[in-house]
């Protein structure tokens, strides 16, 4: 007999302002002041509740916007209405009444796991498989920024007790880039630090030459240097860097592609682009399989979604677990009653309780943009 669980009865969407500490936070080809989040609320007929989040970096970062997000959310919501919250339900639901648009469906994706786990008291980091860890490795991503600079927040984050660290370029002049990764370098040479240069497809194929060349003696990871797939085949042959992909991983196809024909050595992973936590465990089995290391993160979000962040990086391999980035230390604003998701000397803890583990009040959002049910 099939097991039952409670049909999904209502969802509302909100949307939610976090600002930027400090800002803007710069990258290659965007600058962030704010972030336009989106949530979900699921509530399930017996009234148990899930939560789900969106968060896209601005309009440019990637083929995502916070406004697309909300109008494919009302295109596939009124399919779900009525489901189980089980996740391959869900995802037939979804992929029922939209093609694509995986960053808005992980939204639902999020809180339909978040719903299950309440409604079978289990961790989600449970219900993606086991949990082989409690405190998560997290890394710190400096932005783009003047080189003495950089290597002085290298050095402090360093010290602050993370285990790796992500050096944003690209967007200026490349021998800038350099300085800046020599002089973090000369901060935090010997420390054992893991070091991770991110183009964040900022760079010509030129200019990635030209860093690896330059830094041959730097034992960093070149994450996302350029544009395309096809750019990253170019400069695959010709460095002796690591390469990572981030921003190209649209989907799992890609992924299996790269994995299988060694394009890459890595990812740089995000819950929400990749269509949610289901998803997320195949990719994280596709690299398990071929021992390829990745993170498990989100670009940028709240609570919710660095939660659900620290429940898939919970069940990584080890040796291969790259980590969770988190916006936590970059917003200042926490939508958990008890204090949220933060990071502790460079390290996540795992929330308790069933679900994301997260307790959300719904009126610090004000009025739902939209209510289905
Ligand atoms: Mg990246």
């Amino acid at each position: 007999m099939l097991t039952q669980l409670p049909k999904i009865r209502e969802i509302q969407i909100y949307q939610h302002d976090l600002p930027v500490k400090n800002g803007p936070y710069t990258m290659a080809k965007a600058q962030v002041w704010a972030l336009d989040s989106t949530l979900v609320r699921m509530i399930a007929e017996d009234g148990t509740e899930g939560w789900g989040e969106v968060c896209p970096v601005g309009p440019t970062y990637a083929e995502a916007h916070a406004a697309g997000a909300r109008a494919a959310l009302a295109e596939v919501i009124p399919g779900i209405i009525g489901t189980q919250p089980w996740p391959i339900l869900l995802h037939r639901a979804m992929n029922a009444r939209l093609n694509g648009h995986y960053y808005a469906k992980a939204a639902l994706d999020i809180a339909a796991h978040d719903l299950l786990g309440k409604l079978l008291n289990l961790r989600v980091s449970d219900l993606l498989g086991g949990t082989l860890t409690e405190r998560i490795p997290s890394y710190y991503a400096t932005g783009v920024g003047e080189p003495d600079e950089i290597a002085r927040l290298a050095r402090e984050k360093q010290q602050e007790g993370y285990p790796r660290l992500q050096i944003k370029v690209g967007g200026r002049a490349v021998e800038i880039d350099i300085e800046t990764v020599r002089k973090v370098w000369e901060q935090v040479r010997g420390s054992g630090i893991k070091l991770t240069v991110d183009g964040n497809r900022g760079w010509c194929t030129r200019d990635a030459l030209r860093m690896s060349r330059e830094c041959g003696d730097i034992p960093f990871i070149m994450e996302q240097p350029c544009n395309s797939i096809d750019e990253l085949r170019q400069i695959r042959g010709q460095i002796t860097h690591p390469i990572y992909m981030d921003e190209n991983s649209l989907d799992l196809s890609t992924v299996i592609h790269a994995v299988g024909t060694g394009l890459v050595d890595g990812f740089g992973m995000k819950v929400t682009r990749i269509g949610g936590l289901h998803p997320m465990r195949a990719f994280r089995d596709i690299c398990d399989a071929r021992s390829v290391p990745h993170t498990s993160d989100d670009s940028w979000g709240g609570d919710i979604i660095a939660a659900a962040c620290a429940h898939a990086a919970a069940t990584v391999r080890p040796e291969l677990n790259e980590g969770a980035w988190i916006a936590a230390p970059y917003i200042d604003h926490h939508y958990d009653a008890s204090g949220g998701i933060e990071i502790v000397q460079g390290h996540i803890q795992l929330p308790e309780g069933p679900g994301l583990g997260l307790t959300i009040n719904p009126e610090q959002f004000g009025q739902p943009v939209a209510v289905f049910d």
